[in-house]
């Protein structure tokens, strides 16, 4: 897919797994199940770290970073993961990138899924994944992963982002506005604080990078959100902000956690927005 002068192109990292009832929140199992998928026998539902590279012959931006290969195999085993399987490089090198040609890393948010990948172990040793890339989060995330809740401390690693602000390459943002020509962060505060979505649009198209507004398809439906918000109500805000314009303005929106779907349209439905068609961009 291509945005004025973007190349818009999907990174596949590894796939996991996750309680499907965390997942869901309030929903009941047979509705999550029949709207996104059966779980295994641990009750946890397939998901995957897909994360999109936008290309120019200047620039290699790339969004979020996956779950890098910094854990063990406790950690393999909880959510279902394979850490040769795991690294951002094996995507890049799908497009004929190394690590190095990244430019700018867009991070939406610090929690493990999405900012794993961006410091890896080298001789023992952790280093930033991308050494020639600018990194970008918002300010007021920074400092709620220093210092978070009970509620999602667990997904905070330190040693994922504090390495990039010694080494001087994390830069804090403070707020909405646009990154690159085209280019915007938007941050909401219903998930965890401060998380980025990215939207990239010219005169005719915008695609959403919604992150884990809407980690999957089935999100999209108002009262499907996650057990793991730390703020509900302001994740339904948001929705209700957000998804009337991704409809009015025939949007694309870019699913991070879906395993099986990358992008969709949304239309309205008698109880709210619902996915339409469903593509690959
Ligand atoms: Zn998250």
């Amino acid at each position: 897919m291509k945005i004025g002068k973007y190349k818009l192109k999907v990174v596949e990292t590894s796939n996991f797994a996750l309680d499907g009832g965390a997942m869901f929140g309030v929903v009941p199992k047979p509705l999550w199940t029949k709207a996104y998928s059966e779980p295994d026998e641990k009750n946890r539902i397939p998901l995957t770290a897909r994360l999109m590279l936008i290309d120019t012959d200047q620039k290699k931006i790339l969004i979020d970073t996956g779950m890098g290969d910094k854990f063990d195999e406790k950690f393999e085993k909880i959510y279902n993961v394979r850490r040769s399987e795991t690294p951002v490089a094996l995507g890049l090198a799908k497009h004929n990138l190394k690590c190095e040609d990244i430019t700018d890393v867009i991070l939406t948010h610090l929690h493990f899924d999405h900012v794993g990948g961006a410091t890896q172990f080298v001789n023992g040793e952790i280093q930033p994944t991308f050494k020639n890339a600018k990194y970008y989060v918002q300010k007021q995330q920074y400092e709620w992963a220093l210092n978070p809740t009970l509620k999602d401390r667990a997904s905070f690693i330190n040693h994922n982002y504090v390495p990039l602000k010694e080494d001087g390459l994390l830069e804090l943002i403070d707020g909405e506005g646009e990154i690159f020509p085209g280019i915007k962060l938007l941050p909401i505060d219903g998930h965890t604080k401060a998380m980025q979505m990215v939207k990239i649009s010219d005169d005719d198209n915008t695609l959403l990078y919604i992150t884990d507004l809407c980690p999957t398809h089935a999100h999209i439906i108002a009262p499907y959100h996650m057990g793991y918000d730390n703020f509900p109500l302001t994740v339904l805000e948001e929705k209700e902000k957000y998804l009337p314009q991704a409809y009015e303005d025939n949007w694309t929106i870019f699913f991070e956690h879906d395993h099986k779907v990358e992008a969709a349209k949304i239309t309205s439905a008698k109880k709210g927005f619902i996915v339409s068609d469903t593509f690959k961009i």
